[in-house]
């Protein structure tokens, strides 16, 4: 078939690989390829982490997607972080919180043992005084700049800024926040503020975490980069970086890990996470003949871009979708009144 892919951010290039290696004739259309939400992202690969109540069809996706990033990232060359997250609170209510996580955990089958302070910091002993702590010991991370420059390399001259003048046989809109009519009312931009730093302050595991009931977390690359994010606002105008933004960050990150105070502070970021009105991403078709979408998936689109690539694959060749992620799922006829 031939096939087009709007957008090149995560989710559309790793679509599009899929897409490739079963052997079908893809064209990916991006005037800017890997300029939206996927260059801010911190890249945790956090089923555990991102447990949320409520959500346990999602938390299941998740940890089929975790599932299959090793010989993902081993395809690509990138190198996975996987010594781990540490879940840690400061006070009361935090500690609160990472026992929540724990037993959220728990009824999906994971056993988390909360931990005190001095048992944290003999794990990482970068630490400030954090009262609790958790060890989720298969949430990893990994860096999604580099998987997108590897997606983007694996497709070399099929990544184009302009659509082809021949039509396709199937269009996946991969568009991330911003979808394009009839369908833009089902994704909205929840922007998300990230900082990234360097310098050594010898942080093992990727940190989670609740600082006076801000939440933060730290995610260490081998190369000396920490990064640290982030906030979440639902909001209508243009993704920018605020003041306050990167205030909050820096003090909930640095009341964690007092030696960060010390790092460089590199870049400050700002991009819409793409959301759903149910926080599940849209995979599948949209019941338009030969129009899918790969979109909407809000705070785990790296996590879930290998399961996703699968099923938007399988759908382009007839597959019935995951009901779950069916984008028929809500009415796809408002933007056409
Ligand atoms: C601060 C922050 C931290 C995050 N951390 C994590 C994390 O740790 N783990 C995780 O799993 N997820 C994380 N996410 C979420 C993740 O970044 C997103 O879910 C994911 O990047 C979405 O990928 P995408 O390809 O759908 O969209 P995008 O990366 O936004 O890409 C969309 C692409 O479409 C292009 N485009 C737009 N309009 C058009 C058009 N009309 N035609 C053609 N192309 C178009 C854009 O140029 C862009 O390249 C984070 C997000 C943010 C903002």
């Amino acid at each position: 078939m031939r096939v087009h892919v709007l957008g090149a951010g995560i989710v559309g290039l790793a679509c599009a690989v899929e897409l490739v290696e079963r052997g079908h004739d893809v064209t990916v259309v991006d005037r800017a390829p890997g300029s939206g939400a996927s260059h801010a992202a911190a890249g945790m690969l956090s089923p555990a982490g991102e447990a949320w109540h409520g959500e346990s069809a999602l938390h299941a996706l998740a940890v089929a997607s975790a599932g299959l990033w090793s010989p993902y990232a081993a395809g690509l060359g990138v190198p996975l972080h996987d010594s781990g997250t540490l879940l840690v609170g400061i006070d009361a209510g935090d500690r609160q919180e990472v026992e929540r996580q724990a037993e959220l955990l728990a009824t999906h089958g994971e056993q988390v043992e909360v931990l005190d302070g001095r048992a944290a910091r003999a794990l990482e002993p970068s630490l400030g005084r954090v009262t609790a702590a958790a060890v989720l010991a298969h949430d990893r991370a990994v860096d999604p700049r580099a998987v997108v420059a590897a997606l983007l390399a694996a497709l070399g001259p099929r990544v184009v800024a302009q659509r082809p003048i021949v039509g396709p046989d199937a269009t996946v809109i991969a568009t991330g926040a911003r979808l394009p009519a009839p369908y833009a009312h089902l994704v909205r931009g929840v922007r998300g503020e990230i900082l990234r730093l360097r310098g050594d302050v010898g942080l093992t595991r990727v940190l989670r975490g609740w600082v006076r009931g801000e939440p933060v977390y730290l995610v260490p690359r081998a190369d000396g980069e920490l990064v640290v994010g982030a906030t979440s606002e639902e909001h209508d105008g243009p993704p920018v970086v605020t003041a306050g933004g990167v205030r909050r960050l820096l003090d909930a990150a640095t009341e964690l890990v007092p030696g960060l105070d010390r790092a460089e502070l590199c870049e400050a970021l700002a991009r819409d996470r793409p959301g759903t009105p149910d926080n599940r991403p849209l995979v599948g078709p949209t019941g338009d003949d030969g129009i899918f979408l790969a979109a909407g998936h809000f705070r785990h689109g790296v996590l879930l871009a290998p399961l996703t690539a699968r099923l938007l694959a399988d759908a382009v060749e007839g597959a019935a979708p995951d009901p779950l992620l069916d984008p028929r799922r809500f009415s796809l006829l408002e933007d056409r009144c």
